[in-house]
C-alpha cells in the first residue's frame, strides 16, 4: 500500500499547537509578529530585521517571562541578579526548545538568544544588539516601548524579559496594541540614578543615554549585583501590581535615594536594604562578577 508523508500541521491549528507548547514549558507571555512588520514600520535599520538575519523567516514567535515585582525591588541586590541571569536562561531553553519543537513538525526554525554579547566592554565598544527583543514584542503585539525604551505590557509593565524564535512557517500575527500604554509619569526619569533617562514633548518613548545605563551596569557589575532595573522597578504600569498590592507607591519609590541617604536603616526601606547587605563585594577594585563568558565556559 502506497504511505503518504504526513503533511506539517498549519494555520490555526499550527498556532495552537505553538501557544499551548510554549505555555507548557513556562512561557507566561507570547506573540506572533510576521517578518514584514519590520519593513512596513521602518524603523529598525535593515540588517538588524529577522530576514536579514535569517533568510527563511516568515514568522517571529515572541516569548517573555515575568521578573517578579518584589524581587525587582531590592535592585540592586544579589538577589536580582540571580533572578534575572534565571529569566536568561529560561528564556534560551524555551527558544531553543520551541525551535526544536517546530523543526520536528516540518517548520524550519531559527532563534536568536536572550543575551548575546560577551562582555559589558563589548556593549561599550558596540552598544547595539545584533537583534531587539523590545521591538519584536513590540511587532508580536505583547506592548508599547515607553519612555524608559523597556517594553511596557498590560500584564507586568517593563518586568518582563523576552526572547524570539524566528520560522519559516506563515502563522496569523496578533494585532499591536494600539494605545501606548505609557503614561509619560516620569518616575522613571527621576528615580533613575545616572540621569540617563528624560522626557520628551513631542513623544512617549524619551531621551536615553546608553553610555550613562551602562556606566551604572559597569559599577552594579564590580559590585556583583548587575543589572540595575529601577527603572523597571518604579513603573506604575501592569496588573502585577495588583496581584501584590503595590499600587500607589510612587512617592516610596521618589523618596527612597533621599531617604537612605538620611539613615541607611529606615525602616520603610528595611526589606530591601536587609537583602542588598548580603553576597555582595564591597569596595573598589573588588573582583568583578562573571562575565557571559566565563559563565558559558563554566555551563560547557
Ligand atoms: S515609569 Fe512612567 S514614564 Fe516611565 S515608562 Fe513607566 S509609565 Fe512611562
Ligand atoms: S537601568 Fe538604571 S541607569 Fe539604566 S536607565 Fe534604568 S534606572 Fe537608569
Amino acid at each position: 500500500m502506497e504511505t503518504r508523508e504526513k503533511s506539517p500541521v498549519e494555520g490555526q491549528e499550527l498556532k495552537d499547537h505553538i501557544i499551548e507548547f510554549c505555555e507548557a514549558q513556562g512561557a507566561d507571555l507570547v506573540g506572533f509578529a510576521p517578518a514584514e512588520r519590520w519593513d512596513d514600520a521602518g524603523e529598525v535599520p535593515p540588517d538588524f530585521r529577522p530576514r536579514a538575519l535569517w533568510l527563511p523567516a516568515r514568522t517571529v514567535i515572541v516569548m517573555g517571562v515575568e521578573m517578579p515585582l518584589p524581587v525587582v525591588e531590592t535592585t540592586p541586590s544579589v538577589l536580582h541578579m540571580e533572578i534575572y541571569r534565571t529569566a536568561n536562561r529560561k528564556l534560551d531553553t524555551l527558544a531553543y526548545d520551541l525551535t526544536r519543537y517546530l523543526n520536528r513538525m516540518g517548520h524550519a526554525s531559527f532563534f536568536f538568544g536572550r543575551d548575546v554579547y560577551a562582555s559589558l566592554k563589548a556593549l561599550r565598544d558596540a552598544p547595539m544588539a545584533a537583534f531587539s527583543h523590545v521591538m519584536a514584542a513590540k511587532y508580536a503585539g505583547l506592548g508599547t516601548i515607553g519612555l524608559s525604551h523597556c517594553l511596557l505590557t498590560p500584564e507586568f509593565g517593563p518586568r518582563v524579559r523576552f526572547v524570539s524564535v524566528f520560522t519559516s512557517a506563515v502563522i496569523s500575527p496578533d494585532p499591536l496594541v494600539g494605545k501606548d500604554l505609557c503614561i509619560k509619569c516620569g518616575l522613571c526619569c527621576q528615580c533613575c540614578p545616572k540621569k540617563a533617562l528624560a522626557m520628551r514633548e513631542d513623544r512617549v518613548v524619551g531621551e536615553y543615554d546608553k553610555m550613562a545605563c551602562l556606566e551604572m551596569a559597569e559599577d552594579l557589575t564590580k559590585r556583583g549585583c548587575y543589572p540595575c532595573g529601577i527603572c523597571t522597578k518604579v513603573c506604575p504600569i501592569g496588573k502585577d501590581r495588583m496581584l501584590y498590592k503595590q499600587k500607589g507607591i510612587q512617592k516610596k519609590y521618589l523618596k527612597e535615594a533621599e531617604a537612605l541617604a538620611a539613615n541607611p536603616d529606615d525602616p520603610a526601606y528595611k526589606s530591601w536594604t536587609h537583602v542588598r547587605k548580603y553576597g555582595l563585594t564591597k569596595g573598589k577594585g573588588a573582583p568583578v562578577s562573571k562575565t557571559r563568558q566565563e559563565e558559558k565556559k563554566e555551563e560547557a
